[in-house]
């Protein structure tokens, strides 16, 4: 790498010498990628503010209900008894992603981060909409605040702080369910004022992070962007700059008419720092892979447009990994992506086999704690227990009664005779199984229930039954 100096390693692109920030003022994009990148970024918003109001079976698409601990995952119903299928689902989406990052780098943060997606695609269009071009935004910072600058701050402001109220909004559809949202908004916002409260709260910090903070998530807060020093490698396929081909044995150097730069030794870099003033993240390609990038591509179209324009290829900067750069190498399925994906094919197998054997009706009979047994009349043990019915459909299960199926004998509840769990709703009581100790072997015995709707079996579980060791 023929760079001149290595102080990018030790500082932030957007921090000046005094520790303060500076201002990115990228220039606007455009070329063959940021098309690409913007009709990915219509279907995913179309996507994300769509998530929480399609419904699967009367469930809602998707709902991080952290608060109660119920998600829905494509319409699928994950209740707290159901975490560890969540967690395994969640441990999937970090093994997909960091597959996809060994292989091609960064590419989920420059097409689908949805921070990357409302800053470069929503606020961002927005901004050169209102100030213009980076040139324009330049001279709007800097000049005073008069009338055209109050007026073109203010709109920006304004739209700015309407947008990230929309978002809160979605946000909130996400956590709580889109059916509490509209019922909240339909009973009037202030009947629910915890609930306002925390949309305002959200609305304020996307305001920030959207007006104020932008690519700093990227490099100081998101995590995933310091784990890609560990996950890359020289074979991962990332915007990367040809250093080879840009430096040559000379290096790059400003463009001349007519001079023969092959015949000087310079490369094809004709040092035009475009690629610098349209990337977002305010580093220079050039230097090398960095924890900057975002992957968005902004440089590759910038270069390529300046490569036309000099009647050079395309392609100075372009996805591809330091060893076909360097030795010529074409993308391999490497020993590491081979194990990743070994994980994620069992892991995902694992899951898809939980989530078959899943039942929708989750039944809980447990004896009652410190409690021993009941010597009743004719020989009869009886024991007390606690029930637990968790119902995870969309449609309530009626005329709920239990049977013994593992014994002789009878199940008597302590109310409630054929009860009603309620759709996503849970029912508990207490119940007293009766059995005639002759039947019963161990003074432990395992015995297995019956859970009925009407006279159709929806779920058996298994409980322990107590007797004395005496009587057998
Ligand atoms: S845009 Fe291309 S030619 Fe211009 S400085 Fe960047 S790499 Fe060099
Ligand atoms: S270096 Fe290029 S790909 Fe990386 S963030 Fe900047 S413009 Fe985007």
């Amino acid at each position: 790498m023929a760079q001149d100096s290595e102080h990018f390693r030790d500082s932030i692109g957007t921090i000046n010498e005094e520790g303060k920030r500076a201002w990115v003022f990228p220039k606007k994009p455009s070329g063959r990628y940021y098309d690409y990148r913007k009709y990915v970024s219509y279907f995913l918003l179309a996507f994300l503010f769509a998530g929480p109001f399609i419904k699967i079976n009367g469930n809602q698409f998707l709902m991080f209900n952290v608060l109660e601990r119920r998600f829905n995952i494509f319409g699928f119903p994950f209740w707290p008894q159901d975490f560890h299928l969540f967690v395994i689902s969640m441990i999937i989406g970090v093994i997909f992603i960091a597959l996809f990052t060994v292989a091609f780098g960064r590419i989920f943060c420059g097409w689908m981060c949805p921070q990357t997606i409302f800053m470069e695609m929503v606020f961002r269009r927005i901004e050169y909409w209102i100030e213009g071009d980076r040139g324009a935004q330049i001279k709007l910072g800097r000049q005073t605040w008069n009338a055209e600058k109050i007026r073109k701050r203010t709109l920006k402001w304004s739209i700015f702080f309407v947008i990230s109220f929309l978002i809160a909004n979605v946000f909130l559809a996400y956590l709580i369910g889109s059916d509490r949202l509209i019922r909240y908004i339909t009973d009037g916002p202030l009947l629910h004022l915890s609930t306002l409260i925390s949309l305002l709260v959200f609305t304020a910090v996307f305001y920030f992070i959207f007006a104020w903070f932008r690519e700093q998530v990227c490099i100081i807060a998101c995590p995933y962007g310091r784990m890609q020093g560990v996950l890359l490698d020289n074979k991962s396929i990332i915007v990367a700059y040809d250093h080879k081909r840009g430096e040559a044995e000379n290096g790059r150097k400003k463009w001349r008419k007519n001079e023969d730069r092959k015949a000087l030794g310079h490369g094809d870099c004709i040092d035009c720092f475009q690629c610098v003033n349209v990337c977002p993240t305010g580093i220079d390609i050039r230097n090398g892979t960095q924890l900057e990038c975002v992957n968005c591509t902004a440089c590759i179209d910038e270069c390529d447009t300046i490569m036309e324009k000099v009647n050079l290829p395309k392609g100075l900067i372009r996805y591809a990994s330091e060893a076909e750069i360097v030795k010529k190498e074409k993308f391999k399925f490497t020993p590491r992506l081979k194990g990743y994906t070994a994980v994620l094919t069992i892991l995902i197998g694992v899951l898809a086999g939980m989530l078959f054997l899943r039942n929708d009706l989750e039944a809980n009979i447990l004896r009652l704690p410190g409690q021993l047994y009941e010597h009743k009349e004719g020989n009869i043990i009886s024991n007390v227990y606690t029930y637990k019915l968790v119902n995870k459909t969309t449609k309530g299960v009626e005329n709920v009664n239990f049977k013994l199926l593992s014994h002789k004998g009878k199940i008597k509840l302590v109310r409630n005779e054929n009860f009603e769990v309620p759709a996503q709703d849970l029912a508990e009581g207490t119940l007293f199984i009766e059995i005639d100790n002759a039947a019963v072997k161990s003074d432990k015995e395992k015995i297995k229930v019956g859970i009925y709707s009407g006279n159709t079996l929806i779920e058996t579980t298994m409980t322990a039954f107590m007797a004395p060791r005496s009587y057998r």
